[in-house]
């Protein structure tokens, strides 16, 4: 895996004074911080990448070799300094080294309130519940004019009992001696550069800073028991099979009072009895008799608003495709408008006769206009499509 330049990470010159440097790490740091980004997989990458390089170019030492001898000068993970560099290290950790780089205000207020806990050092572990996948089925109609559905989803909820916190009557627990309730253990550790801290979760609690003395007995201690909720989701209108709705904060509850996982809604498309989709457009096959071709028609077809009339002129050819324009599927990004209904006029050969029947078309076979005279815009499907709005 080849590295990034320290310099082109945080958008500065090669020659950029340290407080260049930091006001450039600060925005890399406040856009791609995980509080503004969850669940953001590159976000997170950039973050620590930040990080990373502002461990390196804050330090004049460090800068000096990197600039020397590049990412080999640096020696990876293999010095160990820092917990753990070059792309080892945990979110935990570049959150307390917020506080070794910037404590004592070197940043002002959005990170004291962005990190938990303004000036502290680092932050508690927080659990989070996991994310939960439903289907739901829509019909096309629903699918038209989008739809409130409400499902019933078997998940993790919080326990009642112990109000979530896992400790039996909400209160049976005590703050952990090993860290003293903050979550994490500090250990300062001398390397070829110096003195390093190296900070890890509690080994303890967990990270969470409390230990329960006496577990609630209806969650074992958990704070989450197995349940059902019914959720409320608004579907837009024009989703198709397949995507994906993501409803923040209605996924499983968390261990003893963390963040909700979110909720993942896949749209399943129920078949229609008559009408076929195609994108936004909707196709419809309609059968009419060989005198009604002839002599036109009017005929009623179902749209996803109900019936509409259309009429069929004389001498509507078999295969030909009417337009009716706005008729079909709203895209599900509203400024692109509305889908058509095209209709497939299909002309119906009779596949018995009687004696009677026979005679009549034979004589009426005997006329010129019978006889096939077909012009270009029949053999034509694109202009046989018309617009027929009435
Ligand atoms: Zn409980
Ligand atoms: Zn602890």
């Amino acid at each position: 895996m080849s590295k990034r330049d320290y310099y082109e990470i945080l958008e500065v010159s090669r020659n950029a004074t340290p407080e260049e440097i930091k006001k450039a790490y600060r925005q890399q740091a406040l856009k791609y911080h995980p509080d503004k980004n969850p669940d953001n997989k590159e976000a997170e990458e950039k973050f620590k990448k930040a990080a990373e390089a502002y461990e390196v170019l804050s330090d004049p030492e460090k800068r000096k070799r990197y600039d020397q001898f590049g990412h080999a000068g640096m020696g990876n993970n293999k010095s160990g300094f820092s917990g753990g560099f070059g792309g080892g290290m945990s979110m935990d950790e570049i959150f307390r080294h917020f506080g070794d780089i910037f404590g004592g205000g070197g940043f002002d207020d959005p990170f004291g309130t962005m990190f938990g806990g303004g000036g502290g050092r680092g932050r508690k572990a927080v659990n989070r519940g996991s994310n939960l996948r439903v289907k739901v089925k829509l019909t096309l109609e629903e699918i038209a004019h989008g739809v409130e559905k409400k499902i019933k989803v078997n998940k993790y909820i919080r326990c009642n009992t112990c109000k979530g916190t896992g400790a039996k009557g909400g209160s049976s627990y005590q703050t952990c001696s090993t860290c003293r309730g903050s979550g994490h253990v500090t250990r300062v550790t001398s390397t070829f550069l110096g003195q390093m801290q190296t900070t890890s979760p509690c080994p303890q609690c967990g990270g969470e800073g409390q230990i329960i003395t006496d577990k609630c007995q209806d969650c074992a201690g958990n704070g989450i028991i197995k349940g059902e909720e019914v959720i409320s989701i608004r579907i837009p209108a024009g989703v198709s099979e397949g995507m994906q709705l993501s409803v923040n904060g209605k996924g499983n509850a968390a261990a003893r009072g963390g963040v909700q996982g979110d909720l993942f809604v896949q749209i399943e498309e129920i078949e229609h009895p008559d009408l076929m989709r195609d994108g936004d457009n909707l196709h419809y096959e309609h059968y009419i008799t060989i005198t009604e071709a002839a002599l036109g028609t009017s005929a009623e077809v179902p749209t996803v608003d109900g019936k509409a009339k259309i009429k069929i002129e004389p001498g509507t050819q078999s295969g030909r495709v009417l337009r009716l324009k706005g008729k079909g599927l709203p895209n599900v990004n509203q400024w692109e408008g509305k889908g058509d209904l095209l209709i497939t006029i299909h002309v119906w050969i009779p596949r018995t006769l009687s004696k009677e029947e026979k005679t009549i078309l034979e004589k009426l076979g005997e006329s010129p206009n019978f006889k096939p005279n077909p012009s270009s815009r029949d053999k034509n499907i694109f202009s046989r499509m018309k617009d027929i709005f009435e």
